[in-house]
């Protein structure tokens, strides 16, 4: 049949036409059916966690005018503080900042880190190295402007083998200096396990035991709404994110939050705006709507995602492949990663995702050397929303061991195609057998 006219009404005619075989959709379908009660109970952490939002949003009283834009200074401006409100009630802190002056979950993060600490204040990092951007706002990696140029100092307690907390070494590195605890929740582009909520739980409760007056910071990037508490929940000070990660639901074109107790949010919001202004200043334009309606989506669209991973994960398995996390683990955070072994593994599939995109589709993503990386990089995306990464999307590094990073869908439909049509195209270049 010819692209172009539809006329099919059968699932496997449509994935026909859109370019994917017979024999790679019932593998889908094979392995979606061993998925139902995974997905059931995907399903039933949306549900909660929908419930949250609408929650916070009725307590709040949200209305028609909350979506009003605001200008110049933007006093006064009560979409957003409401919208904070609404942050706030739903990760249950005293109080958040969110804004699109924060330009990425990197600022986010530097704004909580130089609000809350002071020159002669130490960061220790208990969950290893942190996200690779955030080496340089430390000074891990000399850089203009950072902690260290203010005279922070930083330490770092590695994960055990296990990627569990190494509780005598943490204790050990809180020194009378030690101000900031930093914890991050998602294993981001690292082969460590992503830190369950209950375990970062327990690990602020032993901070807090070592002494009280520890603030704890989780980077909670692309842990939102996967499951039904959040590190606030179990006694963080402040979790920190982007909103063009989970929590913007693909609709927020742009922002960051950081949500916490009422002195860590004014120390971050005296650093963002002005020290004096903090909160009271920061119009936010015309982005209310889509920050409120894309909260409101958010948990269904983390759900869409993490059904998205867990395909990925059990179809890439069954072909032998490592994948992590593996099919049946649990999950604490919407990134897959499928370790290919060579390089055609890696390009191919990005050029499945990208094939299958809403936006983009027709573009062929080539490896590419970039700023910052050792290595030629590949990088599929075809986004309403540019570099949003909960929208579907895959890159990687061509180097060994050949391993894609993939996240996002916006619909588990969506993401289903997109996965599919990888395998397509491997499948077309005889990189694998279906069982
Ligand atoms: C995405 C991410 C960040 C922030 O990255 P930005 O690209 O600046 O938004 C920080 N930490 C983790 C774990 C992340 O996944």
């Amino acid at each position: 049949m010819e692209k172009g006219r539809v006329f099919a009404t059968g699932l496997e005619d449509i994935y026909r036409i859109m370019g994917i075989s017979p024999e790679v959709y019932r593998f889908g379908c094979r392995t979606e059916e061993k998925l139902k009660e995974r997905f059931a109970a995907v399903d039933e952490t949306a549900a909660y966690n929908q419930m949250k939002v609408v929650h916070a949003m009725q307590k709040n009283r949200i209305s028609a005018e909350h979506f009003n834009p605001s200008s110049g200074y933007g006093y006064n401006d009560q979409g957003r503080d409401d919208l904070e409100r609404v942050y706030a009630d739903t990760f249950h802190t005293e109080d958040a900042l969110v804004r699109p002056q924060i330009a990425c979950g990197t600022h986010a993060l530097a704004v909580a880190l130089f609000g809350n600490l002071r020159p002669g204040d130490e960061l220790l990092s208990i969950s290893g190295k942190p996200y690779d951007t955030l080496e340089e706002v430390i000074g891990i990696r000399p850089s203009k402007g950072s902690l260290a140029e203010y005279g922070i100092t930083y330490r770092q307690v590695e994960l055990k083998e296990d990627g569990s907390f190494d509780f005598p070494a943490i204790r050990e590195a809180i020194t009378p200096k030690t101000r900031v605890v930093a914890i991050q929740r998602s294993k981001g582009y690292l082969t460590r396990p992503t830190l369950s909520v209950e375990a970062i739980g327990e690990a602020i409760a032993f901070v807090k035991a070592c002494r009280a007056d520890l603030i704890c910071m989780v980077d909670n990037c692309y842990g939102e709404f996967v499951q039904r508490l959040e590190p606030s929940d179990l006694g963080a000070d402040m979790v920190v994110g982007s909103l063009i990660k989970n929590p913007g639901g693909g609709l927020a074109p742009i922002g960051g939050y950081i949500a916490g107790t009422r002195e860590c949010v004014e120390n971050a919001a005296y650093r963002l705006t002005s020290p004096g202004l903090g909160k009271e200043v920061g119009a936010s334009l015309n982005v209310m709507q889509s920050f409120y309606q894309g909260f409101f989506l958010a948990p269904t669209v983390t759900a869409g995602a993490l059904k998205g991973a867990l395909f990925a994960a059990n179809l890439y398995e069954q072909l032998g492949f490592k994948v992590i996390p593996g099919g049946s683990e649990e999950r604490y955070d919407i990134i897959q990663a499928i370790e290919f072994g060579f390089p055609e593994g890696v390009i191919e599939f990005c050029k499945g995702i990208q094939a299958a995109a809403p936006v983009d589709s027709y573009v062929t993503p080539e490896p590419w050397a970039m700023p910052g990386y050792d290595s030629d990089v590949i990088m599929a995306a075809g986004a309403f929303v540019q570099g949003s990464s909960i929208e579907l999307s895959a890159d990687g590094p061509i180097k060994p061991p050949y391993a894609v990073y993939f996240q996002g869908g916006l619909t588990w439909e969506h993401a289903r195609f997109g996965i599919l049509m990888s395998l397509q195209k491997l499948y077309e270049k005889g990189l694998v057998k279906l069982p």
